[in-house]
């Protein structure tokens, strides 16, 4: 069987190596991964294949900082290209990003089944790039593998019932990830950055935040507010943020660091005292490594987080942020309740995959 894998971006690396390495167990199946290229920095990209031992891209396409548009038409022309030589069983894409859209488009016009890892997930904020990506895939996609009941249930409200696909609920592939990536190695060993005893860690990257001069802003003198009078505040600097603080001329006065891999940045998730971020796999990860966390944004996809009262969304304002980090801070939690699974998504993926081919 073979199974023709489109990743391109950060999180999309950590979620095919959970799946890629049950592919790897079975010798009937056939993984031809490409690379589209989107994230390109070695820190971005190639560390992740390094450590988590994801199977190696066969073609990595090299399009990146260009629109959207230009971006996803590059993609679906290459990636066509691609699929007609390798001519796959199945196309599977991961999670909403342009890399996603543009191998789900592609695939299915070609007539290939799509398999969309981390379906059903909304916003609702039609805004955001991601929730058009999502909901396009979602439609085109033949098997739609939701991490979350709350997911299928957004599938079912569109209607999805009544469409030739098949939904099913097999938990999170990052919590099988997390599981996994953590047995190997010591997540006590953070010396090598010489943070204080307690430390907030951040992640910042997302375009509603970091494309608006006036929010960033806000985000800015707050953080170093938070870290001049709360609690360190270290931030592994994505580099799209990064840029845009130079564009708009802003200084982060707080622990700064390049973009870490996988392995630190579970060790750094596991012994920060709280997470504020507007990622989406970092909001999960939080849970994962029993962290609390304020989400940089005023809606989200997990919402099982929120309700369970372990992350707190915040809009883009100072004195909010700032109360919701500090009661976070302070608040008694549970992370008992297994929100995402068992820790075998992929299995169960893998096994739905197998029995189709
Ligand atoms: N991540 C990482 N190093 C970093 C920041 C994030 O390895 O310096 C990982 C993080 O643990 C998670 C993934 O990258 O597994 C999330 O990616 P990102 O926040 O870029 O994307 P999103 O989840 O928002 O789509």
């Amino acid at each position: 069987m073979k199974i023709f894998t489109v990743i391109g971006a950060r999180p999309q690396f950590v979620k095919a190596a959970a799946l890629s390495r049950v592919f790897q167990q079975y010798d009937y199946i056939d993984e031809v991964v490409v690379h589209t290229g989107q994230h390109f920095d070695y820190n971005m990209s190639e560390v992740f294949f390094e450590e988590m031992k994801i199977k190696k891209p066969s073609i990595n396409l090299d399009i990146n900082g260009v629109s959207h548009g230009k971006m996803t038409g590059r993609m679906m022309e290459k990636l066509e290209e691609q699929m007609l030589l390798t001519k796959p069983d199945v196309v599977l894409i991961y999670g909403d990003t342009n890399s996603t859209l543009a191998g789900s488009i592609a695939a299915s016009k070609l007539g290939i089944k799509v398999a969309h890892v981390e379906a059903g997930l909304r916003s609702f904020n039609w805004e955001m790039p991601e929730e058009i990506n999502r909901i396009l895939t979602d439609r085109v996609s033949s098997f739609l593998f939701c991490p979350t009941d709350i997911a299928k249930k957004n599938l079912q409200l569109e209607g999805f019932d009544n469409f030739d696909a098949r939904v099913d609920v097999v938990g999170d592939v990052m919590y099988d990830a997390a599981l996994h990536y953590k047995a190997q190695i010591d997540v006590e060993d953070i010396a090598a950055w010489n943070l204080n005893e307690k430390y907030i860690l951040c992640t910042l990257h997302r375009a509603e935040n970091t494309d608006s001069a006036e929010k960033l802003k806000i985000i800015v003198d707050t953080l170093n507010e938070i870290h001049q009078s709360e609690m360190q505040v270290v931030i592994p600097l994505h580099p799209r943020t990064k840029q845009k603080l130079i564009d708009y001329g802003l200084t982060l006065h707080v622990k700064l660091i390049n973009p870490v891999g996988y392995f630190d940045m579970i060790k750094l998730m596991s012994n920060a005292s709280l997470i504020i971020t507007d990622s989406g796999g970092v909001q999960k990860e939080a849970y994962f490594f029993k962290k609390k966390c304020v989400t940089l944004r005023t809606e989200t996809e997990w919402l099982e987080l929120v309700n369970e009262g372990v992350n707190a969304l915040t809009e883009i304002n100072s004195l909010q942020i700032r109360q919701k980090v500090s009661d976070m801070l302070r608040r008694k939690v549970s992370f008992d309740n297994n929100l995402y699974g068992n820790g075998d998504a992929s299995q169960k993926i893998c096994e739905i995959l197998r029995n189709y081919g």
